[in-house]
This record gives C-alpha cells, structure tokens and sequence, in this order.
C-alpha cells in the first residue's frame, strides 16, 4: 500500500464500496429500477428517468482538462464542500484522528471534521498579513490526518505563500494529508499548485466552478490528487452523486466562449476590486482595507453594524465577519457589477 493511502481509515480501506447499476449505453437499462420513460416535459439529453454515469467520463476529462491534470487525478463531487466531506470521512477516525485549521478562514472545514467526530486543532493566520505560521502548521500537522489550507484564503481575501504550503507538504510527507484550497484561486494571478501533484503525493487540491465560472448553482467542485487517493474516495462518494442535468449543464458552460467569457470577467472583477478599495480606504467609515487575491475584499470598519445597515438601507447585503476571533468590525464585501458596487460605495461613503 502507498504511504499516502496507509493514512487512511483501515475500515475504508477494507469496506466493500456500494455496487451502483452497471454504466453501459450499449445496452439498454432494465437493471436499475428506473422508470423506461422520461417524465413530460423532461428536455434533457440523457432522460433524468435514468440515473446518471457515477463519476461522468465526459465531466471527468473536461475537469481534467480545465486544471490541466490527467483524469486519473481528478475526482468530480458535487462542490467543494462534498469534496471536504470526503476527505475527512475518509482519513479521520471519530474520536480519535483530529485536522488542523488556520483561522480565520473558510467555516465548512470545521463542521464536516465535526460532524465526522473529528478533534480540530486551530493554529491561527499570523495577524501580520493573514499569513501562515509555518512551523506551527507543521508542529500540529504531525499528529493530525488532514491540514487544510485555503489560498486565496476566505474570509481574508490573501494568498498564503506558496514555498511555506510545499515547505509543510514536505514535512508533513509521512503523516498527513495537506488540502490546499484554492476556490479563488482564477483571481489570484498565481498559477494552481496542480503542477506540484507529481511532486507530492500527499498533497489534495480543491478546485471548484462555483466562482470565475459562475456556476454555484451547478454545484460542481474536484478535488485533484493522487490515484490512489481519488481511488479512495471514489468508493465512498454517494452513488451517482452528480446530477445528469449538472453534467449537462457543466458541459455546456464550460465550452471555448464561457471560458473566454470568464476570463474577461474576472478582469473586471479585479478591476472593479481595486476601484472599490481606493474608495474604501478614503471612507470615513472604514478603518483598512486588507489585501485581497480573491473576488472580495475584507474591510475593517468604525462601526460593522452601522455599515452593513448601511448596505442594507440601498437593498445590499455584505458578510458579518464581526464576531469572528481577530475579526472585529470586520466585513466581507463581494466584488458585484459596477452599479452594485457603486451603491454600496454611495451608501458607506457617509460618515
Ligand atoms: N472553499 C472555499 C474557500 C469557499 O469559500 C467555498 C464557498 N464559499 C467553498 C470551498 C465551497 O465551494 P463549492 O461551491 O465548490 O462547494
């Protein structure tokens, strides 16, 4: 067994994975219990009275393709969030294996080691900059199964420095998984860390379309990493978990033109990001302004309340970050059209 696979959970490792209907369109389906007509009105390609392809091959290449990996490293779920959920299903033992996180940052990663009976060990962002305190990261990472990394990290907006990710990678070869988040990463100017996967085999990446593509309704995240990991997870995601109208509409939304029109999206959005900054740092109601590689800003406030009634007040609403350790006053604004953003300036521009 891989090194890698030999930190997973040894009944996961052992357990007999869930066996889903045969996928074969040459033949037709009297093995699944679906009904043999679609229902009216159903337009879809496939006919949503048959389940979908576990793991679509068609979805699985186009991924493959978009993050510039083979398809044996890639494994499709539906977001991000179900990626996260697998990983910690897969290589934490309830009550007894534990994850590192770096707070502040994204919340789903706490809650799915929780809900898996997982400890949490927090080793927080160095207030200089939300950057990573290494040696920390890899003092706790060495009893942990999993350390999750988020670059650009939400809610802070900033990229984590990349030889300090592959610097703990490296250290952590042996013991631990290290997941490196990079939802925003289309924004960030910084190339994926996919190129690294070969490099290190305990390293898991997250990507997903629900943000330069536009497509969190979609709900489709991949996850990018070894063979042998994605092998794991493929035999515990639920059966046929993507959608086939998701895999048609994916398909679709990820063609030549929407990627180019994502492209010239996101030059907008940074744009637009750094007009909304200099406009926030002159505001009478705002203390600073913090760095950001992502589609958002996160800004510190005289008042957090007075500002988001403020937003509220011309019908928008921003992320209250307030009560979070190390984050008071703080408020998550995302990067909206131009009209939008310039409403919410309107409006937080009063003293
Ligand atoms: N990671 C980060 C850092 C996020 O901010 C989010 C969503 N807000 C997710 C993952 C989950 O994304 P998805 O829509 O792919 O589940």
């Amino acid at each position: 067994m891989s090194s890698v696979l030999s930190l997973a959970r040894p009944d996961i490792l052992e357990l007999q994975p869930y066996q889903h209907a045969a996928w074969d369109p040459s033949l037709e389906r009297l093995h699944a219990n679906e009904m043999p007509w679609r229902a009216q009105g159903d337009n879809t390609a496939a006919g949503l009275n048959r389940y979908p392809e576990p793991q679509p091959k068609s979805l699985v290449e186009r991924m493959a393709r978009l993050y510039d990996v083979p398809t044996s490293r890639v494994l499709v779920g539906r977001g991000s969030d179900e990626a996260i959920d697998l990983l910690v299903r897969a290589f934490c033992r309830a009550g007894t294996d534990s994850v590192v996180i770096c707070p502040p940052t994204f919340g789903f990663y706490k809650v799915a080691a929780r809900v898996q009976g997982a400890q949490v060990v927090e080793v927080p962002l160095l207030r200089e900059g939300f950057s990573l305190d290494a040696p920390r990261v890899v003092e706790a990472g060495l009893s942990a199964k999993i350390v999750f990394l988020c670059s650009p990290n939400n809610p802070t907006g900033n990229l984590l420095d990349e030889p300090a990710m592959l610097g703990i990678c490296r250290e952590l070869a042996r013991t631990s998984l290290v997941c490196v988040d990079e939802a925003y990463i289309e924004f960030a100017g910084r190339a994926s860390l996919a190129r690294r996967l070969a490099e290190f085999p305990n390293l898991v990446l997250l990507r997903t379309l629900s943000k330069a593509y536009a497509l969190a309704g979609a709900r489709l995240g991949t996850l990018l990493a070894s063979e042998e990991i994605v092998g794991l997870l493929k035999r515990i995601i639920p059966p046929y978990a993507i959608p086939a109208s998701t895999v048609e509409d994916v398909l679709t939304l990820t063609e030549a033109p929407q990627r180019a029109m994502a492209g010239a999206r996101i030059q907008t959005i940074l744009a637009e990001r750094e007009r909304v900054r200099h406009r926030l740092e002159a505001a009478p109601t705002v203390v600073q302004v913090f760095r950001s590689d992502a589609n958002f800003l996160l800004v510190e406030c005289r008042d957090a309340r007075k500002f988001l009634e403020a937003g509220k007040s011309t019908g928008l609403l921003v992320r209250d970050f307030s009560s979070a350790p190390g984050l008071a006053n703080c408020l998550r604004i995302t990067i909206g059209t131009p009209d939008q953003n310039d409403r919410l300036l309107g409006a937080v521009e009063r003293p």
